[in-house]
């Protein structure tokens, strides 16, 4: 059994695709994070000077405490992971399925800002096909995390190439990063691209097929 994590010739930013959590990530029940966080962001608030009591502001801690918890960071529980249901390829086709401009919301770990961007995806069959949403649910479930993008590529890549059964799967990501649109350098026109090529899509190509079909012509 080959192990695809193991593509020897490729080098990363970062090659450990893991998301680090601690062994006890999952002790808590979410009822229980809710609670604490949103002990936390009201002391953050607290800090900052606000006034709780205000109206617009009562429930803004319980608010975002459920929003990490049930939704931005929900991809976080792998009781969430899609599942990998693939079907026979009957048709045979064994041409690259492409596809692209899927939406990416995630957020930046280092500042906790949104990533905001598209992924564009293709495999190449091996005689296993999966259904197309589930591609977004893939790349949706890995967003919903505290992420970098080049974390999140080979996370999408990684997945896929288990439920598949192939090595043959590539994905490009384009996003803006809020952390550089908003603050910092304040540059809201740049956007970041990160790709993983596994397999044929390492042959020139067929890799220059795939980025022939994207054309990184993204809009968001
Ligand atoms: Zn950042």
């Amino acid at each position: 059994m080959m192990n695809y994590n193991e593509a020897e010739d490729d080098v990363h930013f970062s090659s450990n695709a893991t998301t680090p959590l601690r062994p006890d990530a999952f002790s808590l029940t979410d009822d229980q994070k809710i609670e604490s966080i949103r002990a936390n962001v009201e002391q953050i608030l607290h800090t900052l000077g606000m006034d709780l009591t205000d109206d617009s502001l009562k429930g803004t801690p319980n608010r975002v405490a459920k929003m990490f918890v049930k939704e931005i960071f929900g991809g976080l529980n792998p009781d969430k992971k899609p599942k990998g249901s693939t079907f026979d390829n009957h048709y045979k086709y064994g041409e690259m399925l492409v596809e692209k401009n899927i939406t990416v919301y995630s957020t930046c770990e280092h500042h906790l800002l949104p990533i905001v961007g598209r992924a564009h995806v293709a495999y190449i069959s091996s005689g296993r096909v999966i259904g197309l949403s589930k591609m977004n649910r893939i790349v949706d479930y890995f967003a919903k995390r505290p992420q970098v993008q080049e974390r999140l590529t080979l996370q999408i890549v990684q997945e896929l190439q288990r439920v598949l059964g192939t090595p043959d799967v590539a994905c490009v990501i384009d996003a803006k990063h809020l952390c550089v649109n908003s603050r910092g350098i304040r540059d809201i026109e740049s956007s970041t691209v990160t790709s993983e090529f596994g397999g044929k899509f390492k042959e020139a190509a067929i890799r220059k097929e795939f980025l022939d079909y994207i054309k990184l012509d993204t809009t968001f």
